[in-house]
């Protein structure tokens, strides 16, 4: 089919391929979880009729063997033979694909095919999808370093040296229990970043509600700009009562896979910032109305990245570069081999200058996956 014919033919799907990838990490993540020396992904591959290729990422971090099949036994059925461009009819058909109600694997088995699928429609219209999905048109975008790991003070202050001399300028802290040795952190790394850094913290849920207000306390005397998921995210009590009693803004999302986890936190403007994951949360299509939905209750849009793919990271920043209430980008510098292997662009890490990042203009998502490597990284 010729390009011109795109607009108007179907564009029909005729294989879906996940490749579960896994991969040891060059710099431990230590977060208050534990030390993550290897990580996983699934690089879902979308291919049509026309010849037309998409490529999504689905998080899975722990088993992207089990997640690929779960692609090729529950979602790949309902695809084949359908026109790729109607994006939200396979959404809620791959939706339906298990019961029960909306989460975990399957919505991040669905996100892997819904970038690829977005890949493809801006490739059939010749669009980056940062435009074809409408909106503020930006070339580039905020970013911040993530993160300065949970680690003894010497490897702190040098990650964060590194940060500051590779040109960042908002930083984010890894914070864990004990709480009196978090709090010597905050303090050490307002120290060692000086005032006119910009610096927030992650605690992965480390706390409860009587240290997290500790916590949140110390923050506010240091000046840092967000406290990330201070509580584990089931307790929206916590965070509530939280809201109340901690000066600094409350960011999570990251946590969340559908809008409807993540309504009430939203509606009553607990979090100042929502911070889903596109490869988590159902790609661009369920991201977006958490997004829109974040927007018309007065919550910023900062994008979670993790130990993900150079897939995961570009399609955030497409999304980021659209929509209003967009405020700033993770870029996480774990130089991961699925951002730094995997396709023709550089991650963000390396491409950021002074904190600032460039948008992709080639259609799509604008990158070439490299196959060799895909198969270099693959999951034994
Ligand atoms: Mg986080």
């Amino acid at each position: 089919m010729k390009a011109a014919d795109m607009t108007s033919e179907p564009i029909e799907i005729v294989d879906v391929i996940a490749h579960p990838l896994q991969q040891n990490l060059p710099v431990p993540t230590v977060t208050s979880w534990g030390t993550y020396t290897t990580v996983g992904m699934v690089l879902v591959e979308v291919r049509t009729r026309c010849g037309l290729v998409g490529v999504g990422e689905t998080l899975g971090r722990f088993a992207p063997k089990a997640y690929a099949e779960l692609i090729h036994t529950a979602l790949r059925p309902r695809l084949l033979n359908q026109d790729a461009r109607d994006i939200g009819r396979l959404w809620a058909s791959m939706r339906r694909a298990l019961s029960g109600r909306s989460g975990g694997m399957l919505i991040e088995a669905i996100a892997g095919v819904d970038i690829a699928l977005w890949d493809i429609a801006g490739k059939a219209a010749k669009q980056p999808i940062a435009r074809l999905l409408g909106g503020m048109g930006r070339t580039e975008i905020d970013v911040y370093a993530a993160a300065v790991n949970w680690g003894p003070d010497e490897q702190a202050d040098r990650e964060l040296r590194r940060y500051l001399n590779e040109g960042f300028t908002k930083i984010k802290i890894k914070l864990a229990d004990p709480v009196r040795d978090a709090i010597k952190r905050v303090e050490r790394m307002r120290q060692q970043a000086g005032d006119h850094i910009s610096l927030c913290v992650d605690a992965n849920w480390a706390y409860d509600l009587d240290d997290a207000v500790e916590i949140g306390r110390a923050l506010a005397d240091n000046g840092y700009f967000w406290f990330e998921e201070p509580l584990a995210p089931e307790n929206e009590q916590g965070y509530e009562e939280l809201r109340k009693r901690c000066s600094v803004p409350l960011a999570a999302g990251e946590s969340n896979y559908t809008l409807d986890q993540a309504t009430r936190l939203l509606s009553r403007r607990t979090l100042s910032i929502l911070q889903p994951d596109i490869a988590r949360s159902g790609g661009f299509t369920e991201t977006r109305r958490m997004v829109d939905y974040a927007a018309a209750h007065g919550v910023a849009y900062a994008p979670h990245i993790g130990m993900s793919g150079i897939i995961c990271e570009t399609a955030s920043i497409h999304l980021a570069a659209a929509v209003p209430n967009f405020k700033i980008l993770e870029c996480e510098c774990d130089r991961s081999p699925f951002k730094t292997l995997l396709a023709d662009l550089e991650p963000g890490c390396l491409r950021q200058k002074n904190g600032v990042l460039d948008v992709p203009q080639g259609p799509g998502l604008g990158i070439e996956i490299d196959w060799d490597a895909v198969k270099t990284l693959r999951a034994e």
